[in-house]
């Protein structure tokens, strides 16, 4: 099948038939397949089913300094905790912090303080202003946004290119306004893009000025780990980056096991300068007596060392790359030479990202749901849920099987077909 840009309006509108005809095959077999959510498949949660048997009944439940999880206390996490995970966070264990089972709730805390009592640094709380503003890196993760909708910050779209966001906008819109106060960045394997920062990117966010002197960086470095290939993407040490451009309290770096061990019962985890965390330690004291230490300690008996937990995620990627090699080969094979679609192979993280023609990618998310599959809301990758061309779409591939993937990326293609002939023939 050729080009669509170059076929005449007869040969559209044949086409077209053709494709109703399939469409309506499939409509018929009353399907029910959900892609919409970066959810574990169940083989992924099973890889971590004995991390339940480490903690028992009779076992010792005391930390490595002597505190015994099972009661009050530990504030900012048991030590071994924060020595395993400092080296996913790539960071000194004295600037960690572990917490509950969300990073996404840390990140909300975050900002919710920071718009209260500000951050280190801050003259007056970020509510006192008029307006306060996050530059969004889009598109992006729609948890992120809804954070700001509920905050009432206003969000400017930052384009994301090849290799993380576009960093003129950045740098001039940073260096302008004193309102604009923090950055979303999902700097590895991105959340929907699956693009890892730059080395020059993460040097200029590090070193960049801004007007703001409380400008905050949130990284949130959910797919640190989350690799699908041998040779996983580099990305540089935003924190040392910090430190060396002489603005160390600039970042506050999140994550959490949620895709390594079980999505809402793993452990989340951030990490900030000394400053910045003696700030939120006096905020935290007030909100919690402490975190769950015993599931900390559970997934630190579990693990045991950095390699076992570097194999552990192998085993991750043994399960999912098959089905994120089927969406690509469908793709490939169903919209590779038609011009009407495109899309990023990603070396890590949970989503494959694609782009329609523009206009198209609302009624296709819809016309793919008539036929029974759901797929994340178009727009839901933007702020306000307003994706500005209406072509980007969200395929989160890991939890159907691969036979219902199949089934899916099939109908979802020919949904995107359907869609683009119609706007070449409007
Ligand atoms: N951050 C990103 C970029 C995500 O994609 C997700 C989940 O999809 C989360 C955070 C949620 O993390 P948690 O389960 O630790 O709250």
């Amino acid at each position: 099948m050729s080009n669509f840009n170059s076929l005449a309006v007869s040969e559209l509108e044949a086409l077209q038939t053709e494709l109703k005809e399939k469409y309506e095959e499939y409509k018929s077999q009353n399907l029910n397949l959900d892609m919409s959510r970066g959810k574990p498949c169940t083989e992924q949660l099973d890889l971590s089913l004995e991390m339940l048997d480490t903690v028992t009944s009779n076992s010792n439940l005391k930390t490595a300094d002597g505190v015994d999880t099972r009661n009050y206390g530990g504030l900012e996490g048991i030590p071994e905790a924060k020595e395993f995970f400092a080296s996913i966070l790539e960071v000194n264990p004295k600037n960690v912090i572990i917490g509950g089972n969300s990073s996404l709730t840390m990140m909300h805390d975050t900002v919710s303080r920071a718009m209260f009592h500000g951050v280190y640094g801050s003259e007056v709380p970020w509510i006192k202003f008029p307006t306060v503003k996050f530059l969004c890196p889009s598109p992006g993760y729609d948890r992120h946004f809804a954070i700001c909708e509920l905050f009432n910050i206003e969000m400017i779209v930052i384009d994301m290119l090849e290799d993380g966001p576009d960093m003129d906008q950045v740098e001039k819109l940073v260096g302008e306004d004193e309102t604009i106060k923090g950055m979303w960045c999902v700097p590895k394997y991105s959340n929907p893009d699956g693009i890892t920062y730059s080395n020059e990117v993460v040097e200029r966010l590090a070193n960049m000025k801004t007007k703001a002197r409380d400008f905050r960086l949130f990284w949130d470095n959910a797919y640190a780990i989350h690799h699908l290939t041998d040779t996983p993407d580099e990305l540089k040490n935003i924190f040392t980056a910090c430190e060396e451009a002489g603005n160390p309290d600039r970042v506050i770096i999140f994550s959490s096991t949620s895709k390594v061990t079980f999505p809402g019962s793993g452990v989340a985890m951030m990490a900030a300068s000394e400053n910045n965390l003696d700030f939120f330690r006096t905020q935290m004291f007030v909100q919690t007596i402490g975190p769950d230490k015993i599931n900390q300690l559970r997934h630190v008996k579990f693990f045991k060392n950095t390699d076992n937990l570097k194999a552990h995620m192998e085993k991750h990627a043994s399960i999912i790359k098959p089905k994120f090699d089927r969406v690509l080969q469908l793709l490939s094979e169903e919209l590779g030479d038609k011009g009407i679609a495109s899309w990023k192979k990603p070396n890590g993280g949970y989503f494959i990202s694609l782009n329609t023609l523009e206009g198209c990618a609302k009624k296709t998310v819809q016309l793919a749901g008539e036929a029974g599959v759901k797929l994340t809301g178009a727009g839901a990758t933007y702020p306000y849920g307003k994706d500005p061309k209406d072509r980007n779409i969200r395929l989160a591939p890991t939890f159907p099987s691969l036979e219902e993937l199949s089934k899916a990326i099939e109908i979802f293609c020919l949904c995107v077909q359907i869609v683009s002939v119609e706007k070449l023939l409007a």
